[in-house]
């Protein structure tokens, strides 16, 4: 990076570019269809989602996979490729929480710039360039970084989330501040957090995670406290100026996208019932339910499948992804649940290589009792909303050819 380019002054805005041209999106179709599509999946939905061979039983929840959000982005990705087929294409972060969809997106030279702070790499960008903008969003700095760079911008932003950030600048608007349930350093919530500013920039957020967060902002909304303390426990997750005596007056809550539905509700209801105890009255506080929809049929289709019978449930889905997270933290509290990253996770009828979401690390586990011998089992799988339908055959495919089914048979369905 040179400093003439970083001190350059900034270029002309240029219009959003479509790259959604039919004759593009045909091929995209087609192209998108051999990276990701699944004919074994396929029939199963069309079997209800079940399938037994032999002795072994294969569920599937009636939602899963890819929500539309993100095969939007993917499309969009892979058409900036095709109108684009010279120019350097840059996305920010990752397009979605998935490494095999991200590892097809770098084949295709499409090269991934640092998410969570500007780099001097912004500055190398060029009015040539592509940029892509995740599925999560990217924060209002970034965004500016690359505007004035000049550079084309292909916005892959999901609408659920732009939602979201109707939302939080409203709240802004309003004086009010925005408690966002999520995680502060994922991607979609930085992109929030940064509209939550609002236009002017004047405007406050504090992120909180868990219900323990919740109870402790709540008894400082009651009660007051020590105000370094807060800023200590919350540090990294608020607005920059934000203090809890000024700043938790008037509250409006909003979320993630992709948490915990129940857990939401929950962190809701504590908030609303804190400021009615403070003021008598709940006119300082707001909310707005921003759990998108296909975050919330993945969630519900789960309950559903749990009440049949399983031995075990494999959820399928990049470590990194908050919606697939929070299948395995529903899975967990009924049944042997594994995370895994793809099918190469499991090793054996007797070895299973998963993420522990408590201890945050892969590791092995043994499973045999579950798996081996003749008895009939019954294995459930789902999907968080970032993996593709080639990554669950492959699944399939492995558990039925470890329980001694051959690839054909399934082919045959
Ligand atoms: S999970 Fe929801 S918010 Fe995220 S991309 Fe999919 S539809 Fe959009």
């Amino acid at each position: 990076m040179s400093d003439a380019s970083a001190n350059a002054a900034p270029k002309p805005k240029k219009p959003r570019v479509n790259v959604r041209r039919p004759d593009v999106m045909e091929r995209v179709a087609a192209e998108v269809a051999v990276h990701f599509h699944s004919s074994i999946v396929e029939k199963l939905k069309d079997r209800g989602g079940k399938v037994t061979i032999g002795n072994t039983t294969v569920l599937l929840a009636q939602q899963f996979g890819f929500c539309y959000g993100v095969e939007r982005a993917i499309d969009l990705a892979y058409a900036s490729r095709r109108v684009f087929p010279e120019n350097r294409i840059f996305l920010i972060g990752e397009i979605i929480h998935n490494p095999d969809v991200n590892h097809q997106l770098r084949e295709m030279g499409i090269v991934s710039l640092p998410w969570q702070e500007i780099t001097p790499d912004y500055d190398d960008l060029t009015e040539d360039d592509v940029i892509i903008v995740p599925a999560f969003g990217a924060p209002t700095h970034f965004m500016k970084k690359v505007e004035e760079r000049g550079s084309y911008v292909v916005d892959t932003t999901c609408g659920d989330v732009m939602k979201v950030w109707r939302r939080v600048r409203n709240y802004a608007k309003e004086g009010v501040t925005s408690l966002i349930h999520g995680k502060a350093n994922h991607e979609e919530t930085r992109a929030t957090s940064s509209r939550a500013l609002g236009e002017k920039g004047d405007g406050h957020y504090l992120v909180v995670l868990t219900l323990t967060d919740t109870d402790y902002v709540c008894d400082y909304i009651r009660h007051g406290g020590d105000k370094e303390e807060f800023l200590r426990r919350f540090e990294g997750s608020t607005s920059p100026g934000f203090d809890p005596d000024l700043h938790l007056q008037r509250v409006g809550v909003a979320n993630q996208t992709t948490m915990l539905k129940s857990e939401t509700e929950e962190i809701q209801r504590r908030f609303h019932q804190a400021i009615a105890d403070r003021d008598g009255t709940d006119t300082a506080f707001q909310v707005f339910d921003t759990i998108c929809g296909a975050t919330q049929e993945r969630q519900d289709a789960l309950f559903e499948m749990l009440r049949t019978k399983m031995d075990l449930l494999l959820v399928v889905g990049g470590y990194n992804s908050s919606n697939t997270q929070h299948l395995v933290e529903i899975g967990e509290k009924s049944l042997p649940t594994f995370f895994i990253r793809d099918a190469s996770c499991i090793k054996s009828l007797d070895e299973i290589v998963h993420y522990d979401l408590h201890h945050k690390q892969e590791v092995s586990s043994p499973y045999s009792e579950l798996l081996l011998g003749d008895k009939p089992v019954t294995v459930g799988i789902t999907a968080g909303a970032s993996c593709p339908n080639n990554l669950i055959e492959e699944t399939i495919v492995k558990v039925f050819s470890l329980r001694g089914v051959d690839h054909s048979e399934l082919e045959r369905l």
